[in-house]
């Protein structure tokens, strides 16, 4: 599995991505991007995002 990002509410602050320790998140042209195949659903990155939207 892997977290999803709602990009409609994202800030662009980029937090997300500085906080994944598996590198999973890159930025994309429209914002985070998650690879599904990195991603451990560790929940650091939804803690983290000031906008409250990454879920499980
Ligand atoms: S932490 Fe949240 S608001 Fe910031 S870039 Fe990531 S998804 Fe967007
Ligand atoms: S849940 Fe963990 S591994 Fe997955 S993108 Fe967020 S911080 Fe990275």
């Amino acid at each position: 599995m892997a977290v999803k990002i709602n990009l409609d509410d994202c800030m662009q602050c980029m937090a997300c991505i500085s906080t994944c320790g598996q590198g999973a998140l890159t930025e994309g042209d429209k914002g985070p991007v998650v690879d599904a195949k990195k991603c451990t659903d560790c929940g650091d990155c939804i803690e983290i995002c000031p906008a409250n939207c990454i879920k499980k």
